[in-house]
């Protein structure tokens, strides 16, 4: 127990934490949680990289983070520009030229010296100006007192006045464009920049110069004003981050690679014909630190110099996706809740039995025995939902209930799609009965990250056109002459059927959909063909997931969860899972009295609980127990 130092304010009851969804946590609702001022102390997890961006923001080195979206990588680099020193904040001013009206000057004065020298510079521009008119309403008055003293015409003076006006107007056009350019401003910067470039294209990373359609005339704007900086610039003694880095083109990452070598780059137009093409700024500083992330497929295809680059000046860390569940964990979890409250704003703050909600689809999301998901983006995007739920019936607290709505109504494009499409074979020929088909089993299967799916199957047998081939149809043809080929080796055992003879067909029923995963459907094709070879009928209200060794074991496979609740809303009654999966099962209340769950080690069992009508089945039963498994391996090993 060690929450003291994470929540002095909050108590917390030791006895019960081991088992307590809040982790002993004594609240009435997340209001009562402290929430750390800096952000490094709100990240949650990720201990590894939270170590390396502190060390690497003393030691202003670059990082690479790569991982899963929402995991905290933007997190992590914002927070360390908040550990990096102020006091350098440098602010960047840019001059006219007067030698060279296509080449600014640059400047770097401390920061809040710039906003004083723009003002001093307007002052000194305006005070000029006043004196000019001043100046020229004398003279212009002069001339009038003297035409009408004189007796002269009229129409001379006012003429001899005009001209004096358009001299004075024409002189005091340059003053204002003496002002400089406050390109980078840090007056007002109360930590070291932080600049999110991710996706921005050249001209917003490396600073440009705006076209001037006016440019010959000499009428138009000084080049010094349409210099613009670009990210590398105002992150200058702070932190740029560039998430999804291999989309930038090799030509910009090369030029950024130049900008960190140098520590200061040039501001020119990008845009090839424009006049701001022209202009070339002397170097400006841009002396960041970058943060660059990606998933490891954006980090190959990263320019491999500046990838070594980093590297070598730098570090790379990985980002967790999960990270196990302990109490203090689980407390953790809670002041993420307040923290995303509070950052919102506006959603009222969430009860005990929320946050236990919360916790709970936590543990659910991570799809791992005794652990907690990471991907903060999308629990954090769940918090807002509910709690909006709550603040449009305008409730002081957000419920478990408002919880359980936000899950339902955020659920996963595929989840809805999962949903829809099994709304839709409901109405069709696919529904679940309580009878007996031979060769056809209803097998699981996840879509997407987080929906499961029953997927049937249908075996048949038939005389062979040639060797005794596997037909399969669609995207999981290989894994179905896999799993024949697994199966085949046990078939030999207790059969008399040669399968060299037939040819066996398979076919899923309506997998059209794409994106299924079938790995883990082995057992679910083994139990067809052995069901269709044999003539025993399957039970139709038994979904099955698991994967299928050579001697018979089922094993482990992902998403049961899923899986689980799946078979459930297809309306089977019980369901077959690999006996190694037990510990992954997280399903919602609402399914536990819908569904029994029987775990299964072997193939035998799994045909056990699936196959009907004795006293055919009993006697196949029998037969494998005594070949598969331990018996199986002596057999072979004999
Ligand atoms: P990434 O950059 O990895 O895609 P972000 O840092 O943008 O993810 O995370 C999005 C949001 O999710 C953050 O603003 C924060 O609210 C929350 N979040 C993400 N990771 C964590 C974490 N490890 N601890 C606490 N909150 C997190």
């Amino acid at each position: 127990g060690s929450t003291v130092e994470v929540d002095p304010g909050v108590e917390v009851d030791e006895e019960i934490a081991e088992d307590d969804l809040l982790g002993g946590l004594k609240i009435d609702t997340t209001e009562d949680i402290e929430v750390p001022d800096r952000l490094v102390d709100q990240v949650i997890g990720q201990d590894e990289a939270r170590d390396i961006i502190i060390k690497a923001a003393k030691q202003r080195r670059h990082v690479m983070m790569i991982g899963s979206p929402g995991t905290g990588k933007s997190m992590l680099a914002k927070a360390m520009s908040q550990l990096l020193p102020k006091e350098d904040l440098q602010d960047v001013l840019v001059y006219p030229n007067p030698d060279d009206e296509n080449e600014p000057k640059v400047r770097t004065v401390p920061a809040g010296k710039g906003d004083q020298i723009v003002d001093a510079h307007k002052e000194e521009a305006s005070k000029r100006n006043r004196m000019r008119s001043i100046l020229m309403w004398v003279v212009i008055a002069v001339i009038l007192a003297y035409t009408i003293l004189s007796g002269s015409s009229l129409l001379l003076g006012l003429l001899a006045a005009g001209v004096i006006w358009f001299i004075f107007r024409t002189l005091g056009q340059g003053s204002d464009a003496m002002v400089p350019n406050l390109l980078v401003n840090n007056g007002d910067q109360r930590v070291a920049p932080f600049e999110d470039a991710t996706g921005a294209h050249a001209g917003a990373l490396l600073g440009d110069v705006r076209h001037d359609p006016f440019q010959s005339g000499g009428m138009g704007t000084p080049s010094h004003e349409r210099v613009e900086p670009g990210s590398i610039h105002q992150s200058n003694k702070g932190v740029l981050f560039l998430d999804e880095i291999n989309t930038l083109d090799i030509q910009t990452q090369q030029k950024l690679m130049t900008a960190i070598q140098e520590g200061e780059f040039s501001i020119t137009g990008q845009s090839e014909r424009s006049s701001g093409a022209m202009v070339q700024t002397e170097p400006v500083p841009c002396d960041f630190i970058m943060v660059a992330a990606g998933n490891l497929d954006a980090m190959e295809n990263m320019h491999p110099a500046l990838r070594n680059r980093i590297k070598g000046y730098g570090y790379e860390v990985y980002m967790d996706d999960t990270i196990e569940d302990t109490p203090e964990m689980r407390r953790k979890y809670a002041r993420f809740i307040a923290q995303e409250v509070e950052r919102d704003g506006r959603l009222p703050h969430f009860t005990d039995d929320a946050v236990e909600e919360l916790i709970l689809e936590a543990k659910r999301r991570s799809g791992r025995k005794n652990h907690l998901t990471l991907h903060f983006r999308t629990l954090g995007g769940l918090v807002r939902v509910a709690g909006d739920i709550a603040r449009a019936e305008d409730r002081e607290h957000t419920t478990r209930d408002d919880v359980l709505r936000a899950k339902d109504r955020s659920r996963s494009i595929e989840q809805q799609l999962a949903d829809d499409y099994i709304e839709r074979r409901k109405d069709y020929e696919l529904q679940v009965t309580t009878d007996g088909v031979a060769g056809r089993v209803n097998g699981l299967a996840v879509m997407g990250e987080d929906s499961g799916i029953m997927l049937p199957v249908m075996a048949e047998i038939a005389p062979t056109q040639g060797g005794g081939r596997v037909i399969a149809t669609g995207q999981l043809k290989e894994m179905a002459e896999e799993s024949v080929q697994n199966v085949s080796a046990i078939i030999k055992k207790f059969s008399d059927v040669d399968l060299s003879e037939k040819d066996i067909h398979i076919q899923f029923v309506q997998a059209g959909e794409g994106g299924v995963d079938g790995d883990s459907a082995s057992i679910t094709v083994a139990t067809a063909v052995i069901s269709a070879l044999e003539d025993i009928p399957v039970d139709q209200s038994v979904a099955m997931t698991g994967s299928l060794s050579v001697r018979g074991d089922v094993l482990p496979v992902g998403g049961v969860t899923h899986k689980i609740e799946a078979a459930a809303k297809a309306g089977c009654t019980k369901v077959i899972i690999p006996e190694a999966n037990e510990q992954d099962v997280m399903i919602e209340d609402e399914y536990e009295d819908m569904i029994e769950i029987i775990p299964c080690s072997n193939i035998s069992e799994v045909l056990d609980v699936a196959l009907m009508g004795e006293p055919k089945k009993d006697s196949l039963v029998a037969r494998l127990r005594s070949i598969t498994g331990t018996a199986f391996e002596q057999e072979a090993v004999g």
